[in-house]
């Protein structure tokens, strides 16, 4: 009897419209943490094998992971006028180093307008006063992990402690003091896992004697593919450039193979250590949800700007339009809609996020934001009219890093190398080296086939008919997009 009552019940939940019941017409709570270059194959959730994210993996097994969303720039800044703003950077004026213009509204101001009652507190690399925040405690420009600065509307301050911890701290501290009469929206945007890589104290010693798992590309000879993939200086067997003072050179007497890999443990050490406070960071949130029983009613978003090269290819950081680098990690849970432990294989944007997280809140997303609302596929609603490629395009030519611009579909990627590049190794003090060249090369890959992206189709007589498709939607989608560049 009480088996019938129950599928009765349930058989009944399931004709009442959604938006029916008291409790599902609340505006939700929305708390979205943003990560520094945070790739993910450091997430365990993602198959991630260097480290276990018990609070990552928390988001994900009581909500969506998707697993190729992408941003439209590799960098953090333009990343992040994309995030708040739902356009690309063409659009906005955040091309590579340049500012956004703030004509183009944000999600905060919009959820501000509606009533939302909006904090940032962490990483914003925007420029200072961030529109849209009744509250605010930004690190100056990158910030530093140590003892960090932070600049609120009552001015500058140092706080004790490390960035990650520091920045939680002043976020909990806001959502109690918050008024409990309106939704609120935080973003916490930590630091970590930007470098350099320097850890809580705590974390000091994790992996200390362990050796972690190399990717299969850590000494990817580049062959048969761009000429300049061999000119970029983000390497890892150079990364002692930017981190010698940190972690000290490698042990003497060793081979040029025995130093990359010595360089890649010592690297992958601090990033997971980093990697670390930010997931145990992320648990003290969770956790305050849960105590003050907002799980329900509360959009809990994790992403980081971009992804990073983990020594895949040879290389750390970001910039290119390989996959390490291209895609973000982007786990949601918000379980008033979304099913426990489900999985989105469609293609995302960093564009998307902004018109998703008015939908959610119920308020319109502007019709020039150009990303979509993931509502629907939150819902695991059919997707049939969803995006079938995703166009990429990076602008600065530092670090012997080539502008390149590209299409990617749920199969191919077609990359071209277009403009003018940095050779070698800056003069000391300056970003970009004082020779220059002109770079016009393309790359096609069947990320089905060759997921490691190593083997270049662009020349092959057999994939002339999809490049040609390729180039026809990269096109499209830039004339579509409104890129003049
Ligand atoms: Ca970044």
């Amino acid at each position: 009897m009480k088996a019938t009552l129950r599928l009765l019940l349930l058989g009944l939940a399931a004709l009442l419209p959604p938006s029916l019941p008291a409790a599902e017409a609340k505006r939700p709570n929305i708390v979205f943490i943003l990560s520094d270059d945070h790739a993910s194959q450091a997430i365990g959730c993602y198959g991630g094998k260097l480290m276990k994210t018990p609070n990552l993996d928390r988001i994900a097994s009581a909500g969506m992971r998707f697993d190729r969303c992408f941003c439209t720039e590799s960098i953090c800044a333009p990343s992040r006028a994309t995030i708040l703003t739902g356009k690309y950077g063409h659009i906005t004026g955040a091309m590579g180093w340049k500012p956004y213009n703030r004509k183009h509204r944000t999600f905060p101001e919009y959820l501000s307008d509606a009533g939302y009652q909006t904090a940032l507190v962490g990483k914003y690399h925007l420029g200072n006063n961030p529109p849209g925040f009744d509250y605010f405690d930004i690190f100056p420009g990158q910030g530093r992990h140590r003892d960090p600065q932070l600049v609120s509307k009552e001015g500058t301050k140092l706080h004790r402690g490390h960035s990650s911890d520091v920045i939680t701290d002043l976020a909990l501290a806001w959502l109690e003091r918050r008024d409990r009469g309106r939704p609120f929206l935080l973003c916490l945007h930590d630091k970590s896992t930007h470098m350099p890589w320097q850890p809580a104290e705590r974390f000091a010693k994790l992996f200390e004697n362990k050796t972690l798992p190399e990717p299969p590309t850590l000494f990817d000879d580049y062959r048969g593919r761009a000429d300049w993939l061999k000119l970029s200086i983000c390497r890892v067997d150079g990364i002692n450039r930017w981190q010698e003072k940190l972690w000290g050179a490698p042990p003497a007497g060793l081979s040029r193979e025995q130093e990359c890999r010595w360089l890649y443990q010592t690297y992958m050490k601090h990033y997971l250590r980093c990697a670390a406070g930010l997931d145990e960071n992320v648990g003290r949130v969770l956790d305050w949800l849960d105590r003050n029983q907002l799980a329900q009613d509360t959009v809990v978003v994790y992403s980081s700007d971009q992804g990073f090269f983990l020594g895949e290819h040879g290389w750390f950081d970001k910039r290119w339009m390989q996959e390490e680098s291209l895609r973000m990690p982007l786990i949601v849970r918000y379980p008033r809609l979304v099913k426990p432990s489900s999985v989105a294989s469609v293609l995302v944007l960093n564009t998307d996020f902004a018109p998703t997280l008015l939908d959610l809140a119920g308020v319109p997303a502007p019709a020039d934001m150009q990303g979509r609302s993931l509502r629907p596929i939150l819902a695991g609603d059919a997707t049939r009219d969803w995006r079938k490629a995703i166009y990429y395009r990076y602008y600065t030519e530092e670090y012997g890093i080539p502008p390149q611009l590209g299409v990617r579909t749920e199969r191919h990627k077609l990359i071209h190398y277009k403009g003018r590049v940095g050779i070698g190794f800056p003069p000391k003090g300056a970003i970009n080296p004082a020779r220059w060249q002109d770079v016009d090369e393309w790359e096609l890959f069947d990320l089905k086939a060759d997921p490691n992206e190593q083997t270049n189709l662009y020349n092959k007589p057999e994939a002339q008919s999809i490049v040609s498709q390729l180039k026809t939607e990269l096109d499209r989608l830039r004339k579509e997009l409104k890129d003049q560049n």
